[in-house]
Formats: structure tokens, C-alpha cells, sequence
């Protein structure tokens, strides 16, 4: 999977691309990521991507003639035209597992990340085919947001994840052959490792029992319970087995 970000500060990327799963997605070849200087695609010998704000008021606006040539001149690389181009903005739609597993699905994605209040609404209406945000707060630019949207997919994609079982646990992934209403499943269920004892605290017995099926039902109630207690939102998605549906009624009573 290719991904083409379009920033005013490429070098903000090269720490996070050189740790972790990130570095070993791009080692292995399953993504590529391309770093693109906005300020490449301006034609004044200020090389200015920003302008004063029609209408008065405070901050400058990212101008949309340096941000439409830069997509356009990726568009202009390839036979295919009909990829992504995200907006990151706190206005886009919410970032979450279904919205990560459904971009994972495409070949190519366009990052355009924003900075001082933002963009040219042009560029919302007439270049970018979505807009997404990281959550309901506000962030300084749009850099920290593409990052998070580029690791969420990366780790989606078919062998990434050295143990494609533990991305099938994680919180919000839903299992196979359970399909829920949003695409959402459960919490993750509580983790535990060595030693079994620290600072009189314990790991629950049954975790060290070796009976695999009394640690799968535990999981799965621990899971349910976090979910019920954090997340009720959740919980109402989730196709719930009878077994599962016992449980819950055992706790709210
Ligand atoms: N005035 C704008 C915010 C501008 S913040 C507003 O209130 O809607 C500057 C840039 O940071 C934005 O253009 C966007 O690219 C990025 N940004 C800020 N918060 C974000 C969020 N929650 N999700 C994604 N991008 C965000």
C-alpha cells in the first residue's frame, strides 16, 4: 500500500517511520510512504502556501493552489486516478477500526495534512474525496493525525502483524464469523505476564490454570464486562452469543 503525505514539514514523519512495526512494514515492502513538501508545489520565490483569511479575522489559511497541484501532479503518475484523498480535520469523520479496516482496502491514499486554521474550503469541496478527523479536539496540524491514520491502517494490512491472531483480539476488531451492526466488536480483555505475584497483587488463577477453554470463557466474560462497564455504546453493536448474553445479565443484577 502506497501512501503519499502532502505537508509542510516531511521531516516530522522520519522518527515514526524509523521505529516498530512502521519500519518493518516498509522494510518488507508492504508500504511504501511518500513525503511531499507543499511548499515544492508553490510558484512565488517566497514559496508561500498560506494567506490571510477572506472576511478578516486571526491565523492565516492554507491556500488551495499549491495543495490542488500536488495532487494533481501524483494523479498525474499513475494510470489509476481514483484513489483516496484525504483531509485531515477535526470537521472530517471520526477515525476508527471499521473507518482504518475499510482504507486498508485501498492501494494508495493521499494524506494532505493542514496546519494554522486550516485549509482552503475548496479543497474539501473540489480535491479531497474524504475528510477525516482523530477525534472530537484540535491539534495544531494535521501531521500527528496522518500518522496516526498510516499506523492504524499499516497494521490492517495482510502480514504485518507477525501473529495475525492477536489483531483479531485487539479492541474493536470483530472476530470472524461474528459480524456486528458498525463493524465493531469488544474491548480487549485484560493482559497479564510474569511474575504471577507483584506487590501482593495477582494474576487471576485461571490464567495459570493451563485449561484452555475455562481461559477462553474468562476472556471473553473479562471482554464483555470492560466493554459493558466502559463502553455500552459498543456492546450494542456486537452479535452476542446465549452464553454471552447470560453473562451480562449476571453482572447488571
Ligand atoms: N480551524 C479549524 C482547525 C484547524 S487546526 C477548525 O476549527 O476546524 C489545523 C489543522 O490541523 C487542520 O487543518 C487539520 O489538518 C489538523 N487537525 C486538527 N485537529 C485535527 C483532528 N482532530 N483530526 C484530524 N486533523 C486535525
Amino acid at each position: 500500500m502506497r501512501f503519499d503525505v502532502i505537508t509542510i514539514f516531511p521531516e516530522f514523519f522520519t522518527s515514526i517511520l524509523e521505529h516498530g512495526l512502521l519500519k518493518r512494514a516498509i522494510a518488507s515492502g508492504h508500504a511504501v510512504i511518500r513525503l511531499h513538501d507543499l511548499r515544492e508545489y508553490t510558484d512565488d520565490r517566497h514559496r508561500t502556501v498560506d494567506d490571510r483569511p477572506f472576511g478578516g479575522g486571526p491565523g492565516m489559511v492554507f491556500k488551495p493552489e499549491p495543495i490542488f497541484r500536488a495532487v494533481e501532479a501524483l494523479r498525474s503518475e499513475v494510470q489509476e486516478k481514483s484513489f483516496p484523498v484525504i483531509l485531515l480535520s477535526p470537521q472530517g469523520r471520526l477515525l476508527t477500526q471499521a473507518v482504518a479496516e475499510e482504507l486498508s482496502q485501498a492501494a494508495r491514499l493521499v494524506l494532505i495534512c493542514g496546519r494554522y486554521e486550516g485549509v482552503d474550503e475548496r479543497v474539501a469541496e473540489n480535491l479531497a474525496t474524504d475528510e477525516i478527523s482523530i477525534g472530537d479536539f484540535v491539534l495544531s496540524g494535521g501531521e500527528l493525525a496522518a500518522a496516526v491514520v498510516i499506523e492504524a491502517t499499516i497494521r490492517l494490512l495482510p502480514g504485518v502483524l507477525g501473529n495475525e491472531e492477536s489483531r483479531q483480539q485487539d479492541s474493536f476488531a470483530v472476530p470472524a464469523g461474528r459480524p456486528s451492526a458498525d463493524g465493531h466488536g469488544l474491548l480487549d480483555c485484560p493482559h497479564y505476564t510474569r511474575p504471577a505475584e507483584f506487590r501482593n497483587w495477582k494474576v487471576p488463577d485461571v490464567l495459570l490454570s493451563g485449561d484452555h477453554e475455562q481461559i477462553r470463557l474468562w476472556r471473553r466474560r473479562r471482554a464483555l464486562e470492560k466493554t459493558w462497564r466502559r463502553r455500552p455504546d459498543l456492546l450494542a453493536q456486537v452479535s452476542l452469543s446465549e452464553e454471552d448474553r447470560r453473562w451480562l445479565e449476571a453482572l447488571k443484577t
